[in-house]
């Protein structure tokens, strides 16, 4: 500053004025550098004034845009743009394109700091035009890179580069390593902001390289800044990449959960559609089910008031021709009556109440019998019958009457829906197990067959076969499902194979119990135990019944036939007899002929217990005496109910003879006269026994010609009585009667009646009527 004023004190010739513009103008420059601001104005309007004078119309310019950038850097951007217009005014005189371009790139410096920077990127531009065309490098760098500035200003990355690079190769080419240095550090951030970290890197590296004054730690700072940006953006692309795997899920679950929704919907619309239409099904079965049963019942008395007429026609009607009618009114009462009870079984199970029956018995003899029953109606149908019931002797629990449904409708089904002509069959195998016996029944047919879609639903209650209905085939669809729940409840299964036309085969496997074996039987018998005998040659069902009766608390004697039955007799008499017909050594008819005509035995009541089956058997059974005829396979609880029914009778005899024996309406002897044979003998010999006091119990066995010991026993089972006790009972009571008829005084009468002493002739008379024979009422 003081050379340029020892400069100004040197110019005082008027033709100076050009050096004095020009020192001016650098001192108000160096006022400008030093930011005293005013000065410089002052001084820069000195230079003005003498430059517009001397019409140096190049360094008016120069001194304006000097000017108009001071007050750009103290934001006064009006006067700034003042001093601009004047250089515009005077470019577009002098047409000098320097300034032009000098105008244009101030110009837009000035709008850009002011922020108009749509105006400032036009001044660039034309800035650039200029200064290409001039080929001033320096310059051109200045314009694009103002305008790569705004463009990143716009964070229009792209073109800002494309500015950027224009300005890089302008530096590259006029050298200055400043500026290729910025330029480079500019372009790294640009790249860095379009994330393309590769060319980041390089520009970066390039600036460091180049730019002596950035530091170690700037650049540091610079790479960590970057680097930061660089995780940044990795971040932000993992977390898109996640945000748009979570999008994806996000999409697949709600995909997932609505089809989930729909499923839901579909199947439970479809459910309650199938419950519906189910409950609907049910009921209606429900309802024609009580419908059929309540008419079953209503049905079945008079069903059998048919069916017991027809019987006693046929048993009196010799015509064969009405014969022949009245066979075909009894199948059909049979069917209706098998029917009815179809029906009655079905309401059963329907109500829980169906019970297994367990009979013990030959389930293959009862097999055998059974399926005879169907050889009639086979034959007139013309069908070839198979039967291959494998021969099996060992007795089982089973149910006779769920047996009896399970076959008796497979093979009616099977002559049913089998044309004339055809075939049909049973085969029944076994295979005995310790405790079971394990049996499969095949019923076959060479008949009309069922579809394969029908196999299943067969066994619905009332389900019957389009093809078979329309074919105009009779029947109401219970049978199936009726066997299908009997063999539910034996715990077996029931399957169908079947071809349209070419037959069918039912299969039942289900397994039977074996009777349990009598072991544990070694209770000590009591006085008041009743004795049975058990007369029976299977040794199965003597055992089992030995169980049955021991665990009733009775006393079970056996034999395996009528001989060894009736030499137990002469050492034992049981209260009850329950005996089987068909036996070797002498069958239960022989037997029961043999007691009763002893008058040792007559009086035990027998039951039969018998596969026989046939009225003439059961007949003839009671007709030689028996009290009650059970017939094979029986039910256990039948036979027990029958043995108390039985000692019921007993001891209401006994009971009935005691009330007898003490009736004082009547005289003793009719008293006596009312009961059994063996009874009143003994009674008359008593009698005429009275006054002997001799007469003891082996007397009286003697006179009644018996051993003294089945004597006994005799007496007892008919009269509760001992014999010992029956004699003074007798003495006492005709005691009595004389005492009342006075036919003497105490002493006489005690000794008529074989009392040999008074005193005890009084006790024995008060323990038996409660009062002394002095306190007689009515004496
Ligand atoms: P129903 O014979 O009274 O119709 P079922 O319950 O016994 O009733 O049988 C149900 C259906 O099964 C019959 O209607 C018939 O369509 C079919 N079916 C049963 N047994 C046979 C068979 N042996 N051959 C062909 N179809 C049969």
């Amino acid at each position: 500053m003081s050379l340029y004023f020892n400069a100004l004190q040197l110019c005082k010739a008027p033709d100076d004025n050009k050096q004095i513009a020009y020192l001016y103008g650098e001192i108000g420059y160096a006022y400008l550098s030093q930011e005293h601001f005013a000065e410089a104005e002052n001084y820069y309007n000195k230079a003005l004034v003498l430059l517009r004078q001397l019409k140096q119309n190049k360094d008016v310019c120069n001194t304006l845009i000097n000017l108009s950038a001071m007050c750009r850097q103290q934001k006064k951007y009006t006067s700034a743009l003042t001093a601009l217009n004047e250089v515009n005014e005077i470019f577009q005189v002098t047409h000098d394109t320097a300034i032009e371009g000098y105008y244009y790139l101030n110009k837009g410096v000035v709008l850009e700091t002011m922020g108009n920077i749509d105006s400032a990127a036009y001044c660039y531009r034309k800035a650039y035009d200029i200064w290409k065309l001039l080929g001033k490098e320096s310059e051109v760098y200045k314009a694009t890179f103002n305008l790569g500035y705004i463009a990143e200003e716009k964070k229009d990355y792209n073109e800002a580069l494309r500015y950027y690079h224009l300005s890089e190769a302008a530096a590259r080419k006029y050298g200055s390593t400043k500026e290729i240095a910025h330029v480079c550090g500019t372009m790294a951030e640009a790249y860095a902001a379009i994330n393309d970290f590769k060319n980041a890197y390089t520009y970066l590296y390039e600036y460091a390289t180049l730019n002596d004054s950035l530091s170690k730690s700037d650049f540091n700072s610079y790479v960590v800044k970057l680097d930061k940006q660089f995780e940044n953006e990795k971040n932000r692309e993992t977390i898109q990449a996640q945000e748009l795997k979570l999008q994806k899920q996000r999409g697949t679950i709600l995909f997932v959960i609505i089809v989930l929704i729909v499923v839901i919907f579909a199947t439970v619309a479809i459910f309650s559609y199938l419950t519906f239409n189910n409950r609907i099904k049910k009921k209606v079965d429900e309802a024609k089910t009580r419908f059929f049963s309540n008419v079953a019942h209503e049905i079945r008395t008079p069903l059998s008031m048919i069916q017991g007429p027809i019987n006693v026609l046929q048993s009196k009607i010799d015509d064969p021709a009405l014969v022949h009618q009245l066979s075909i009114a009894e199948r059909n009462t049979q069917r209706l009556n098998d029917l009815i009870n179809q029906m009655l079984a079905i309401s059963k199970v329907d109500a829980a109440k169906y019970q297994l029956n367990e009979h013990i018995g030959n389930p293959i003899d009862f097999i055998n019998e059974l399926v005879l029953l169907y050889d009639a109606q086979a034959k007139e149908k013309h069908l070839a019958f198979s039967k291959q019931v494998e021969h099996y002797t060992q007795n089982t629990l089973f149910d006779s009457d769920a047996l009896e449904k399970i076959i008796g409708n497979l093979v009616g089904n099977a002559i049913k829906y089998t044309p004339q002509g055809g075939a049909i069959g049973i085969e029944v195998s076994s295979e005995a197990y310790d405790e079971a016996t394990g049996f499969i029944i095949n019923v076959w047919d060479t008949g009309i067959g069922i579809a394969k879609k029908e196999h299943t639903q067969i066994f619905e209650r009332f389900y019957r076969s389009e093809e078979h209905k329309e074919a105009g085939i009779k029947g109401i669809g219970i049978g199936l499902s009726l066997i299908k729940e009997l063999v539910e409840l034996m715990n077996g299964t029931i399957e169908v194979e079947s071809e349209p036309g070419k037959g069918s085969v039912f299969t039942v496997k289900f397994s039977l119990k074996h009777p349990q074996k009598a072991t544990a039987v070694t209770k000590e018998t009591t006085e008041d135990q009743n004795t049975i005998l058990l007369v029976e040659d299977d040794p199965d069902i003597l055992n089992f019944n030995k169980l049955l009766l021991a665990e009733r608390g009775f006393n079970v004697i056996t034999a395996v036939n009528g001989n060894e039955a009736l030499a137990i007799f002469a050492k034992q008499l049981p209260d009850l007899v329950i005996t089987d017909l068909m036996m070797p050594d002498k069958g239960g008819i022989g037997l029961i002929k043999g007691m009763k005509s002893n008058p040792l035995t007559d009086h035990i009541p027998v039951i039969i217990l018998s596969a026989k089956t046939s009225a003439e058997s059961k007949t003839e059974g009671v007709v030689e005496g028996a009290q009650v005829y059970l017939s094979k396979p029986y039910h256990p609880e039948q036979l027990v109910a029958l043995v108390n029914n039985q000692l019921q009778v007993i001891h209401k005899q006994i009971a009935h003879f005691r009330q007898q024996a003490g009736n004082e309406q009547k005289t003793i002897e009719e008293r006596f006269s009312g009961t059994d044979p063996f009874t009143q003998k003994c009674y008359t010999i008593i009698h005429e026994h009275l006054d002997d006091a001799q007469l003891s119990v082996e007397m009286l066995a003697e006179l009644m010609n018996i051993n003294r010991s089945h004597f006994q026993r005799k007496i007892k089972a008919l009269t509760g009585y001992s014999p010992s006790e029956l004699i003074r009972i007798i003495r006492l009571e005709n005691a009595k009667e004389m005492l009342l008829k006075k036919a003497g005084n105490i002493t006489e009468i005690a000794y008529l009646t074989g009392f040999t002493s008074q005193s005890y002739f009084t006790k024995c008379f008060s323990d038996h009527f409660g009062y002394p024979p002095s306190q007689l009422p009515g004496k």
